[in-house]
């Protein structure tokens, strides 16, 4: 087979069933492009589909391409493509909005009820040699941004929706992560590059902690385990109140924490950042744990806590998103720990659901090339 005249494809069947197929090469009309797929990292959301067939109500009912987080090489252009041409090197925005919802016509498209998003059931995603989206998603790289990078792009505009848009964090305040996992530390990224006073890492792992603080962290906290017999609300104040008192945190003024992030979708993690940001603060909830939790209320009441759902990305954020990384500001490279070819895609799905690789390595970010791509 001629590499450019097939489209091989990483096709989710069923639960824990994936096999390469060849799928039609998609055509471009108007104003889309056809993207040559060259780099994709691997999420935790592509794992959860693979072993649960699932995310709360988006089911799988039929074979999917995996993935969403990608870069890659202009292929084709539609006729009424003006910005981009043949051979420019593009980061993907995975969702195709309607354009024409409430959603989308006030600035809120990650909102839109018709997004097509690469590999959220129905639609298929970006793991092939070829994708096809609008124009306007496909962002430019500058020159000094490379490929992995470009793949990096999805990521990295989650931590600048939560932190920038969603937060609104400005210089000189102070930020709280929990959960040191890619968007935790992303989040953390996008704080440092925006100039955050103080930003504190929270985990239960201590290797992901140390990596936290050398990449974006000014501080960071080890919660302790809790203690038989007490409910997850009663360790949650008692962890708040020993994160308090070991960081010098207090409820106002230039100890408070002004933005709490909470990338771990923990219980307790969502428990104790609502009594450790400050009175008037924000809280973005992006990790995705169990949807049922126990909060205190009350706290969010009398501390007048704005509580923000953060959902992916919208206008602005590959934008600024691609602009931190070509300015120097944000660093993706610590982050992508492993490499795969195309044909060992499932390799790189098992490291990132172990956390590790076969040879003990940790996994932050995998990334897997186009086919026919080295790594
Ligand atoms: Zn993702
Ligand atoms: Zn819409």
């Amino acid at each position: 087979m001629c590499q450019n005249h097939d489209n091989p494809s990483f096709v989710l069947r069923g639960i824990d069933d994936v096999a390469y197929e060849e799928r039609p090469i998609p055509e471009v009309t108007g104003d889309e492009v056809l993207v040559n797929v060259k780099k994709t990292g691997i999420c935790g959301s592509d794992v959860h589909y693979l072993v649960e067939g699932r995310i709360g109500d988006f089911v799988v009912k039929a074979p999917m391409v995996l993935g969403h987080e990608s870069s890659g090489i202009v292929y084709k252009v539609g006729p009424k493509v003006k910005h981009l041409k043949v051979g420019d090197r593009v980061a993907m925005e995975p969702g195709a909005t309607c354009r024409a919802c409430d959603a989308c016509k006030s600035g809120k498209y990650e909102l839109c009820p018709d997004i097509v998003f690469a590999a959220t059931p129905p639609y298929d995603g970006t793991l092939a040699r070829y994708y096809r989206l609008p124009a306007d998603l496909a962002y430019p790289l500058p020159d000094n941004v490379t490929l992995e990078d470009g793949a990096m792009m999805e990521p990295l505009s989650v931590g600048v929706h939560s932190v920038s848009n969603l937060g609104g964090l400005r210089a000189n305040q102070s930020i709280a992560v929990f959960g040191c996992g890619p968007v935790g530390l992303l989040c953390m990224a996008v704080a440092k590059a925006i100039g955050a006073s103080r930003i504190i890492a929270v985990d239960i792992v201590p290797s992901r902690l140390e990596f936290a603080k050398s990449y974006a962290a000014t501080e960071t906290y080890l919660p302790a385990k809790p203690v038989e017999g007490e409910t997850r609300p009663e360790y949650s104040r008692r962890n708040a109140e020993a994160m308090k008192k070991e960081l010098g945190i207090s409820d106002r003024g230039a100890q408070g924490i002004d933005l709490v992030i909470d990338a771990s979708g923990a219980e307790v993690s969502i428990q104790t950042g609502i009594y450790i940001a400050k009175t008037g603060g924000t809280f973005v909830q992006v990790g995705m744990g169990n949807p049922n939790v126990t909060i205190d209320i009350g706290t969010v009441m009398t501390k007048e806590l704005v509580y923000k759902g953060s959902f992916r990305y919208g206008a602005g954020d590959y934008p600024l998103a691609i602009s931190l990384v070509a300015s120097g500001k944000v660093d993706l490279k610590p982050l992508v720990t492993h490499r795969f070819k195309f044909d060992d895609a499932i390799v790189a799905f098992k490291a990132t659901k172990a956390g590790k690789s076969e040879d003990g390595k940790g996994v932050i970010k995998a990334i897997i090339s186009g086919p026919g791509e080295d790594i």
